[in-house]
This record gives structure tokens, sequence and C-alpha cells, in this order.
């Protein structure tokens, strides 16, 4: 089957059955109003001239593709190449998205920016592009993630930002990104939400996605001036799926590529106890979109699983769940303890230390390499780095400060 990636989403924000705007009618015009400056804003110079000079000199892009050779020599299969985002300021791919949409809430004359955020990294993100414009700026964040996650919090609020506990729920992310909706609903004059993943209601999958496609526009090059062709495979980590739509988008149609996506496999597929919708969930409508999801038989969305703030979702985002179904990206899911152990493995071959997030599609090398040989080229997409995680993971080894 040929597809041409372009014509998704389509006008009504499908991309084939999922997608779409499930909000109230309030949140209509907003949303409206949004897709319209986009649409305008998007291809002009002025634009595309702003937006590229804070990716590079505000994020520090293009980053690198670095050669992983301890890695390659350890798995005795394909070259490993590592995407870099973990070098952009402020630790992770989030900031492509954030600096964008911050030009289009200036380009609104909204004043007010709101986030919600679970680990804490889009928080941070959105906090620090409000800052650097002087915008107020507020961010929603479960209650439980603010316990779990202190030091972005206190992050959060020396950049002047506001932090909003949220109680309902699980005080998790997805009830954040409830809270952050309803307040949208409600100071939708002068507020800008800018959301952190490529989920909600069109048109911000396509938005977040065409932000972090940067990361695959300079794979391509990349890819042919380290090793003069493109490569066997993409593979990046999967929460909301911005990391790995950013990477994947502009692969779709280069049909040599294959695109992996790795879920948080929590303490198993099979334990039911995870946060993997592609691997084990049913389509569904969850903030807004469309889309594969973890629910029970009556249709309630079920808690997730995982050690990784930033993977710990039910839903996903839409396009991922076309892709699925097409059979032009593969999903797979590696659980708690596989993360863990690549984890180490990558921080002490490579002096690299990955997030948790990431550690997920370093962990998938195990079962890929198994796949390839020493001509083939992978690239993992690091979609940030671990300084943030190494609490988690010092609480898990048992060590005590
Ligand atoms: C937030 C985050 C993720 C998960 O979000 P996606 O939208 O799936 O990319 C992955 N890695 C890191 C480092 C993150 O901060």
């Amino acid at each position: 089957m040929s597809i041409n990636k372009d014509n998704f989403p389509n006008t009504e924000g499908f991309f084939g059955e999922y997608g779409g705007k499930f909000v109230p009618e309030t949140l209509m015009f907003a949303l409206e109003e949004l897709e319209t400056t986009y649409a305008k804003l998007k291809d002009t110079d002025e634009f595309k001239k702003e937006f590229y000079a804070d990716l590079s000199n505000f994020v520090g892009r293009p980053s690198p593709l670095y050669y992983a050779q301890r890695l390659t020599e350890h798995f005795k299969s394909a070259n490993i190449w590592l995407k870099r985002e973990d070098l952009n300021h402020t630790g992770a791919h989030k900031i492509n998205n954030t600096v964008g949409q911050i030009l289009l809430a200036k380009h609104m004359g909204k004043k007010r920016i709101i986030a919600e955020t679970g680990a804490g990294q889009h928080g941070v993100a959105t906090a620090t592009v409000a800052a650097r414009l002087g915008l107020e700026c507020h961010i929603y964040m479960g209650a439980e993630d603010v316990k779990r996650q202190s030091l972005n919090v206190y992050r959060i609020k020396l950049l002047g930002a506001h932090v909003h506990p949220v109680d309902s729920g699980t005080a998790t992310l997805k009830d954040a990104l409830n809270e952050a909706l309803r307040d949208w609903v409600t100071n939708v004059d002068d507020t800008y939400y800018i959301i952190g993943s490529v989920t909600g209601p069109h048109p911000y999958p396509m938005i977040v996605r065409d932000f972090n496609s940067v990361v695959g526009h300079e794979l391509i090059d990349q890819s042919k001036k380290n090793f003069g062709r493109m490569p066997d495979a993409i593979v990046a980590c999967v929460g909301g799926g911005s990391n790995a739509m950013g990477a994947f988008y502009p692969f779709i149609d280069i049909k040599e590529t294959r695109l992996i996506g790795v879920e948080a496999g929590g303490n198993g597929i099979e334990t039911g106890e995870h946060a993997a919708p592609l691997n084990d969930g049913e389509p569904g409508v969850l903030h807004g979109a469309r889309s594969y999801l973890m629910q029970d038989d009556l249709g309630q969305v079920k808690d997730t699983k995982s050690v990784s703030a930033g993977l710990d979702y039910p839903g996903v985002g839409p396009e991922h769940s076309w892709l699925k179904d097409i059979g032009r990206a593969e999903y797979v899911a590696v659980n708690d303890q596989e993360a863990l152990d690549a984890f180490h493995l990558v921080t002490e071959l490579e002096g690299i230390m990955p997030a948790l997030e990431t550690a997920h599609a370093f962990a998938h090398l195990d079962a890929l390499s198994t796949q390839m040989d020493e001509s083939s080229n992978i690239i993992i997409n690091v979609s940030g780095r671990g300084d943030k995680d190494i609490n988690t993971v010092a609480e898990i080894d048992g060590i005590e400060f």
C-alpha cells in the first residue's frame, strides 16, 4: 500500500479512524482559531526563521548522531547510532515542541500559558520558554507526581511558573490533563494551552508532530553523511508518542527503514499492569481524541504501571494508532526490569545516562539485534537524559544517601 503522509490528518483531524476533536463546544472555537493560525503561519519565512533560530541558539540544535561503539561491540550485530536529544537545553526532546508552540501563542497575542505535566519534564520545558518571553505560566500536575518529582516542581517554580497539584482520580498525568483542559475552557480568551505530546484534540497531534519532526529531518541528512544510506531501523520509546513521531514522520514514505515504537510493559503485558495501549488496548476516546486506550470492559480508563513517569499514560497519540493498523510502524513493549537493565548497560558502556523512558528503547536492542547483521544500521532516539531518574534508580537498587 502506498501512503501519502501529507494527507494525514485529514481536514477533520483524523488519521484513518483515529484522532478528531471530541471536546465541549467552548473549546471548538479555540481549536479552530489555533488551526487557522497554524495553517497561516507555518510555511511563512518569518515563522520558519524564528523557529529555526530558536532551535539553533536556544535549544542547541542540530543534536548529534553519535556512533555507539561499545554498545555495537556488545551486541555484535548492527551498528548502533544514537540521536542525542538528551543534549538539548533542558535535557530532552520536549523543548522542540514548546519553543514552537510559544511562538504560536505570541503570534496569537495570548498572555497566559498553561500546560499539564507528568514527570515534570514538559512542565520544565514550558516554564522555560514562558520565562524567556515573560509570560504568566501555570502548570497542572497530579498530586502524586508532585510528591514523586519534587526536584522538577522546584525547578518549575524557580522559572517563575505556578504549579497546581491535581487531587482527582489517580492524581497523575491523565488527571492533570483533565484539569488543564478545564482551565482552558474557562480562560480561553487570553490563554494558550501547550500540550506536551502528540495527544489531545486536533490540531495538537499534528502541531506537536511537526515541531518534533526536526529530529527526523536531521536524521535523513545525518544518515547520508555517516553511513551513506537510510537506517534499517529507528527505535524510540512511546508514552504519548511525541519523540517517536518526530523521528518517524519524515521516514514514513522511506520504506527501507523499519519504525519501531517501544511502550512501557511495566510488570509485564501478561499481568495487565503496564502502560502499553498499542500492545494491549482497544480504541476509545480520551482527552479529546480517538486512539488506542487502556480500558476495562465497561470502557473505564484503567490504571497504568511503569517505572518511568514519562511513559505512565493510558492513551497514545492517534497517528501511532493509525501507523500500527496500516502496518507502517511496529510497536513492542519491554518491562520495568528490562528497562532498568538497559539503563545500567548504556550508562556503563557509553558514558551516557539515558532517561528511564529512553532506556525502554535501548532495552529492545536485545531482540532487535538478533534480526540484524553487521551491515545494518539502527538509530536509537535518545529522548532525554537520565539525571532526573537517579533517585528512582537508587531507590530500586536499595541505595540510601
Ligand atoms: C516525556 C518524555 C517521554 C515520553 O513522551 P513522548 O511524547 O512519548 O515522547 C520520553 N522520553 C523523555 C525523556 C521524556 O521526557
